[in-house]
């Protein structure tokens, strides 16, 4: 349990996990074809001049593509987030990171921790190498906001945008503006040093990071789309799959030979949630639904909250 930052708390720690932030290409014109978790954190430190002379330290946790993202770099990480914000020295921390999972990574880390002080991931959609690369700002700008008086919670700062951990997620393939929050909005958005807050930062109860050393079940998301049938499920119950995020259509509607594999399959006693693959808005009951329905806003944020839910019975 951490208290809020001492006023006098100054240092931020950024914690880089690799990502596009990280990454290279050998042109300066390439934003596609460049390779992830090139550039260590000293590397990304240097080419944000503004930081220099600020109270800041930098680990190195990983060097990965985002989309390779594991289940023990998540409990690595999870940890390492803990142990610097009980440092009373410490106002909050930086977690550079791949945009493909960071929607995952944040949401895991809101729940785990819930933490008092702020936690900020960003990253980029260009690599480090681009001729207009956006994540010196973004690394700026995600600094900036680890500092802002009464900031708490688990955040994502991208393009001047700051969005809460239960919210956010990636909307964009590749505009710099690529996050978003749905119906919720941001928290808030910089305006040169100054942030002009839309809404509350994120809280709830923090699950506590002992969860993370229990067994991780496995939960799987299977989508519902035109000529669906129960197979992928069927196959996944027999491998003792412990829980299925279903990716509805609409407002977590299913193809009924997918919902009859899932009733199924919830009989058999695997967990089973319905979440949309319909980015924006709520899943709103119907009256004749037959599956429960998650309360995260993505299908893999779905999965989590599942997971967690699983590890939460298993003692
Ligand atoms: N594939 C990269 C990653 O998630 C994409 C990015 O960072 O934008 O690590």
């Amino acid at each position: 349990m951490q208290s809020p930052p001492q006023p006098s708390a100054a240092t931020v720690v950024i914690l880089a996990t690799g990502g596009t932030i990280a990454g290279t290409a050998a042109s300066a014109d390439d934003h596609v074809g460049y390779t992830a978790a090139r550039l260590g954190v000293q590397q990304l430190l240097a080419a944000v001049p503004g930081l220099a002379g600020q109270a800041i330290e930098a680990e190195q946790i990983a060097q990965v593509d985002s989309k390779d993202m594991s289940f023990d770099l998540w409990r690595q990480l999870v940890q390492r987030v803990e142990q610097h914000l009980a440092r009373p020295e410490v106002a909050g921390v930086v977690v550079t990171h791949g945009t493909d999972t960071m929607e995952e990574t944040a949401y895991l880390l809101q729940r785990v921790l819930a933490p008092a002080k702020p936690v900020i991931l960003t990253g980029a959609m260009r690599p480090a190498s681009a001729r207009e690369a956006d994540g010196p700002q973004n690394l700026a700008d995600a600094v900036r906001v680890a500092r802002e008086p009464g900031a708490r919670g688990v955040g994502v700062v991208f393009a001047g945008t700051v969005f809460g951990a239960l919210d956010v997620r990636k909307t964009h393939r590749q505009r710099v503006d690529g996050f978003g929050a749905g119906d919720a909005g941001p928290i808030g958005r910089l305006d040169g040093a100054s942030l002009q807050r839309a809404r509350d930062w994120p809280g709830g109860t923090a699950l506590g990071t002992a969860l993370l050393d229990r067994p991780w079940p496995r939960v799987e998301i299977v989508a519902s789309h035109a000529g669906a049938t129960g197979a992928l499920v069927d196959a996944l119950v027999a491998q003792g799959v412990d829980g299925i995020v279903a990716a509805g259509t609409g407002n977590g509607s299913l193809h009924h030979a997918l919902e009859a594999a899932l009733r199924t399959a919830q009989a058999a006693g695997v967990a089973i949630r319905r979440s949309s693959r319909v980015p924006d808005g709520l899943l709103l009951p119907t009256g004749h639904d037959e599956l429960p329905a998650s309360g995260a806003p993505t299908p893999a944020q779905a999965r989590i909250e599942l997971m967690l839910e699983l590890m939460a019975l298993r003692r």
